[in-house]
């Protein structure tokens, strides 16, 4: 736990008090002498997440902070202790309705103020532990269990994003969808575990070829999107080909024996065309996907502006 923590408080000889008990407790203090100089520590990046704050102070009172704090858009709570004379209750409910999270009458008593730090960082380990879980939580959504890269939903959605953006600003995005050869018989012969790890090794290899803006997702099985903002057509066959080629350069090995994986792969790409939505990039790359296959696999396919308008393409075009 984070042992720093704000003490704001006006008078000189109070404030020396608190802080030399807090750092005999081995916490880190920072101090403010007046609201406004605790205002500016509060907002500092890596501010103190625990914070003492006299309520008679200078500029800023105990209560206006709390109010300041609490209407900003906070990544991580603040807990805030006001110390206060006033002992009227309408008062101490103003200071909690501000924001404050406890309060102690001054003169402080040690052992109570050292009692109530400890609630304080009680709740802001549980905060913690709630942030990590929502964050997991949000890897999950948003990632395949397997590969570690985006899942298909997250990777259509960037898609979808990055598509909108060029219906502001003109510019090429290319779409690659892939699909790893023989697939089955990979997992009849290295049973499912080898499978897996065939899958894991794809992502990894294909990533490392890489520039950090595309972007690759595992759109189902044995099947992968690549999007690639910037790129036109043959740029994008260009990646394909660059992807491919780290997939067969060499073998991958698996406990039950080596092996060359090659996958097939079509491309589509966007310049602002009339008509070529998102669904349309997706199944023109599909029907050049479908060609590779019917051509061999192995190998990387171009789609035509029919596919991707979505107009039927001629019936000997997959064979041609
Ligand atoms: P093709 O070259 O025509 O693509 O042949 P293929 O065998 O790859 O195609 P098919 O679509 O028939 O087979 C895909 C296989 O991928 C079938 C399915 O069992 C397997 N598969 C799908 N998801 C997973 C997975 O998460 N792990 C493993 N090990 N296998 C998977
Ligand atoms: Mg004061
Ligand atoms: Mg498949
Ligand atoms: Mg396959």
């Amino acid at each position: 736990m984070d042992k720093r923590i704000l003490i704001a408080e006006d008078d000189p000889i109070s404030r020396q008090l608190v802080v030399t008990r807090l750092t005999r407790w081995g916490y880190e203090t920072l101090q403010a002498v007046d609201g406004a100089q605790a205002w500016e520590l509060l907002q500092q990046p890596g501010a103190p997440r625990l914070a003492v704050l006299d309520w008679m102070m200078p500029e800023f009172s105990g209560v206006d902070l709390c109010r300041k704090v609490r209407s900003e858009k906070q990544q991580v709570y603040t807990y805030l202790l006001l110390l206060t004379a006033k002992d009227r209750k309408e008062d101490l409910i103003d200071g909690l309705e501000a924001g404050a999270d406890d309060y102690l009458i001054k003169p402080v008593n040690a052992l109570e103020l050292k009692a109530r730090l400890c609630v304080g960082e009680r709740i802001l380990t549980w905060q913690d532990q709630l942030m990590a879980a929502r964050e997991s939580l949000r890897f999950q959504a948003t990632h395949d269990a397997l590969s570690g890269i985006w899942n298909r939903g997250a990777i259509l959605g960037q898609l979808e994003a990055e598509y909108a953006r060029l219906q502001r600003e003109p510019g090429f995005l290319g779409v690659i969808m892939i699909d790893l050869d023989h697939f089955k018989a990979i997992n009849d012969t290295h049973g499912h575990e080898g499978g897996d790890i065939v899958l894991k090794t794809v992502a990894k290899r294909m990533l490392l070829e890489m520039r950090p803006y595309d972007r690759l997702g595992r759109y189902g099985g044995e099947e992968f999107l690549v999007f690639a903002p910037g790129c036109g057509l043959e740029q994008t066959v260009a990646v394909a080909e660059r992807l491919l080629q780290a997939l067969r350069v060499s073998e991958m090995a698996l406990p039950t024996g080596s092996l060359r994986v090659t996958a097939s792969m079509g491309v589509s790409a966007y310049a602002g065309e009339i008509g070529v939505s998102v669904e349309g990039l997706l199944r023109g790359a599909d029907a050049a996907l479908y060609r590779a296959k019917k051509r061999g696999r192995d190998r990387v396919e171009r789609s035509c502006f029919e596919e991707t308008r979505g107009r039927p393409a001629s019936p000997n075009a997959a064979l041609t």
